[in-house]
């Protein structure tokens, strides 16, 4: 038998640019990791490489982001037409099954461990089920990625990836995770039985890459016990890695050492925004703005690289707060931002449900339209022209070359810890990806406002397909 696990993906801009970055999905991995041997696995990442459309297999699974289930359906049509089985499973599959269905033979709407394998059996015996819902098998239950299908001659920057725990113990008003998933974690001597026996590590660059990885997780301190004996257990692996979690957790000064002592040299935290009244209407109160720059200066100084993601566009934000970004980033000396975005009010939100019943979502929304740079709502504080005028302009001062010199100046002496230097580096291009929005003039970055991609856009018009309507 013959599979592929494919990760589609669509550009911000909406042009047909690939993205091969440090952090990569790993769902085609994890997949494969639940195939049985028998089978022939072959795994695809639409970020790094185009999906060869002229290739046969016998079951194809998909995953994919809200905002790339258009091009995603066309593509499973496109399969379907010739024959194959497609499978659709993730956040957008479990919160729309019926519309999933329409486009997909099988949907999934659990946990992949649990599922995967049930679906292939019943595969094999000619019984596939429509849905696939059996409940989570707990965290011991995720099996170790089939890394060595990682191609690291497509992509010459990216790491591995792993998890150590899934969901999140806060409820960010506007995340995918609050209300769905509660926080668990998989026993430490897994995950590093994991990283020592099967992790294959990126060989470019003279092996500058080498013993390097990343935590998948969307909060690897949602625990700090567990975090701490995550830490104190790779100490003696000497491998140098990254993670996200959230800004709480680095207030306590002894973990974080803790974490520099284990190899940590990236920590990655979404901040969201610096003004306490968008704080607050996110629900976000374990961002306390007040510790922001001690807490930055003892990171980098305990040899790890923090940089942040902001957003804009939420009720809290007025046109004062955000012309003053750049004025409160060049006073908190250290501050890197890696990400910056328009909040998206996913469709399984708190958030969502809140827009929906005041009236503010606006008319012609799709769900290609909810990929964190795209204004889906009318703030309260702000018209939708003015969020996407200071976007725009968010957009070319944080990622522009004097900030990347700033960062490098600012941070590249702060510690002398094996890589941290290579750490700040490397975090160069992440910055001037702030940018990356800006390559298409022409993309108004207002839900309804913009078209989809010129090819799914001829696709879908060929094939008879609708984007689908989530307002
Ligand atoms: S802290 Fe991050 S992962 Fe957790 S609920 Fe908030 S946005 Fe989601």
């Amino acid at each position: 038998m013959r599979i592929a696990v494919i990760a589609t993906y669509t550009h911000p801009t909406r042009l047909r640019i690939k993205e091969p970055s440090i952090m990569q999905s790993s769902v085609p991995e994890l997949i494969a990791g639940l195939c049985p041997e028998h089978a022939e696995v072959e795994v695809f990442n639409e970020k790094e490489v185009d999906i060869p459309l002229d290739r046969h297999w016998d079951l194809v699974f998909f995953s994919y982001l809200h905002s790339y289930y258009e091009h995603t359906k066309v593509l499973s049509t496109l399969f379907r037409q010739r024959g194959m089985t497609t499978v659709a499973g993730g956040r957008h599959a479990t919160h729309f099954p019926d519309d999933v269905a329409l486009y997909f033979d099988a949907v999934i709407t659990g946990e992949p461990e649990s599922n995967v394998p049930a679906l292939i059996a019943d595969f094999e015996k000619g019984q596939l089920q429509k849905r696939y819902e059996r409940p989570s098998l707990g965290p011991t239950a995720i099996q170790p990625y089939r890394y060595e299908l990682i191609d690291f001659t497509n992509n010459k920057v990216r790491l591995p990836g792993i998890e150590a725990s899934r969901g999140c113990p806060f409820r960010c008003n506007f995340c995918v995770l609050t209300g769905h998933e509660r926080y668990r974690y998989r026993p430490v001597a897994q995950v590093i039985d994991e990283i020592q026996t099967r992790m294959r590590w990126n060989p470019n660059y003279l092996g500058l890459m080498k013993d390097a990885f990343i935590f998948l997780d969307n909060n690897l301190g949602g625990s700090p016990k567990y975090l701490r004996e995550l830490c104190e257990a790779l100490i003696p692996l000497k491998k140098t890695w990254g993670c996200a979690l959230t800004f709480n957790v680095l207030k306590d000064a002894s973990l974080v050492n803790l974490m520099a002592k284990a190899g940590c040299r990236y920590v990655y935290t979404g901040l969201e925004s610096l003004n306490p009244e968008s704080i607050k209407a996110m629900n976000k109160g374990q961002n306390t703005l007040s510790e922001v720059d001690a807490v930055i200066r003892r990171t980098f100084s305990a040899g790890i690289l923090l940089s942040f993601g902001l957003i804009v566009g939420s009720d809290g934000d007025t046109n004062e707060y955000l012309e003053k970004i750049p004025e409160y980033l060049a006073d908190l000396q250290y501050f890197s931002v890696t990400f910056l975005g328009i909040v998206s009010p996913y469709p399984e939100t708190p958030f969502f449900r809140e827009l929906q019943a005041e009236d503010r979502l606006l008319p012609g929304t799709v769900s290609r339209d909810y990929d964190g740079y795209t204004l889906c709502h009318r703030p309260k504080n702000l018209h939708p022209s003015e969020v996407v005028d200071h976007f725009h302009r968010l957009c070319a001062q944080l990622g522009s070359l004097p900030n990347i010199a700033r960062h490098y100046w600012s941070k590249l002496t702060l510690s002398n810890l094996p890589r941290y230097k290579q750490t700040i580096l490397f975090a160069g291009p992440e910055i001037l990806s702030i940018r990356n929005p800006l390559k298409n003039p022409a993309r108004r970055y207002i839900a309804g406002m913009d078209a989809l991609e010129d090819w799914d856009t001829k696709q879908m018009a060929a094939l008879g397909l609708q984007p689908q309507r989530i307002t």
